[in-house]
């Protein structure tokens, strides 16, 4: 098979994944077929054609699309990712993600999500700046601070948030901040927003170790993955005072039961790009997960914990700092077994809660501090942390349907309400 074609049923694999969660959450909390009709699709998905004058003179038509899952609370929020295999489907799933996110945090938005068909790697800045322009100009009709509120995703960057953000306020004759989050501080982007994503992990994972009854200074830790996420979290929990046991990028893992030097592994990760290859001792990053630690953590790729390792998984707690990190099956065998597991959707809500906080304060015209902009997002994560646990205990559900429960309650309570269903 072409690898566009693994993807693209890999793609349609995680929607029909995603869709099967939505339609068990709405049945456990008694909503009728009817609402699972509507929230098994987005109420809109748009696709586009964007011809772009390339720098050598030669015109290129890029593909996006833009899906927009419900917005029977408020106004839909989501990323745009630029990758050159993105698809109808990748996009649908990744809006209805957002929905959940959005409905677990409480916050006033319905899911979004965008597309882009490139590579960003290999175009100019120009290019890339004609290309976000040309996306805005496509999408402008069904999108605005009201109505639909674009962000960062995959591969885009504030730069490209600010075209964005100059594009729309152009079309529309006035200012509009509020089109798009994720900006540069100095176009109304929020301090704190950067950091937001792996931050709010480390704030899940504290409440997830407080109601499992685990300190978390002295508790072993295995984070797989050492880049942005995976570093940042590591030294997060070393300073904190857990002992991280291993660690894992590419090349291989390292795993000693009496703890790693993150400091000093950094330093390397930062001059040679990588680490584990430096050492003769490195195991491999399946080894690595059935390793003694109490704390798991999968920061780096799909579908590492599945039926086949999932019963030799020894942590007491799994966080997924990535997306989709755990099996379906595997989440079963976890629950069973007693593993408190932080899904990915509640693990990542960092982003989106910061970009809401963005577009507050767009509104408001009045900033807040780095400071400030961590208190608020704390509040808001630790409500969700809890909420998602208090579901998962008393409906006996794992904490991945426990998520989507409460991702979903408030928007399908809005859908009555309204009078669609
Ligand atoms: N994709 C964003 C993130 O980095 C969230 C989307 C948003 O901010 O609206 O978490």
């Amino acid at each position: 098979m072409a690898v566009d074609t693994v993807r693209q049923t890999e793609q349609t694999s995680v929607l029909e994944r995603t869709q099967q969660l939505i339609k068990k959450a709405l049945e456990h909390m008694g909503f009728a077929e009817s609402f699972y009709e509507l929230l098994k699709r987005p109420r809109r998905l748009m696709t586009v054609c964007i011809p772009i004058r390339m720098d050598d003179g030669s015109v290129r038509v890029f593909t996006g699309y833009r899906a927009q899952h419900n917005d029977a609370v408020g106004p839909t929020k989501g990323g745009i990712r630029f990758h050159p295999a993105v698809t109808p489907e990748e996009v649908t799933a990744l809006s209805m993600g957002m929905s959940i996110q959005c409905g677990l945090t409480d916050l006033p938005y319905g899911g979004g999500m965008g597309g882009i068909e490139c590579d960003p790697r290999t175009m100019s800045a120009a290019e890339l700046e004609r290309l976000s322009r040309g996306y805005v100009r496509a999408i402008s009709q069904i999108v605005g601070p009201t109505k639909d509120i674009l962000a960062m995703d995959m591969y885009a960057n504030a730069q490209m948030m600010a075209w964005m953000m100059d594009e729309y306020s152009r079309l529309r004759e006035f200012d509009s901040p509020g089109f798009i989050t994720g900006k540069p501080l100095m176009l109304g982007g929020s301090a704190g927003r950067e950091s937001s994503t792996v931050k709010g992990v480390t704030i899940v994972l504290r409440e997830a170790a407080k109601a499992a009854g685990l300190e978390l200074r002295g508790a072993k830790v295995i984070v797989q993955g050492f880049g942005h996420a995976g570093g940042y979290l590591a030294k997060f929990l070393h300073d904190a005072g857990a002992k991280i046991v291993g660690i894992a990028d590419t090349g291989g893992a390292l795993y000693h039961p009496d703890g790693l030097d993150v400091d000093y592994l950094l330093e390397k990760r930062d001059a040679s790009g990588a680490v584990t290859h430096l050492f003769a001792s490195a195991i491999s990053n399946r080894e690595l997960l059935v390793q003694a630690c109490d704390i798991l953590i999968p920061a780096a790729a799909e579908n590492q914990i599945t039926e086949e390792n999932a019963a030799d998984i020894q942590a007491k707690i799994v966080v997924e700092a990535v997306d989709g990190p755990t099996t379906a099956k595997a989440t079963e065998i976890l629950t069973s077994r007693g593993v408190l597991l932080v899904p990915d959707v509640l693990a990542s809500a960092g982003g989106v809660v910061a970009s809401y906080f963005e577009r507050v304060q767009n509104n408001q015209g009045c900033y807040w501090s780095e400071a400030e902009v961590y208190r608020k997002l704390d509040h808001l994560l630790v409500n969700a942390f809890r909420g998602v646990h208090r579901i998962a205990l008393e409906s006996k559900v794992d904490m991945r349907l426990a998520a989507y429960m409460a991702g979903h309650r408030k928007m399908a309570e809005a859908m009555r309400s309204r009078g669609w269903v």
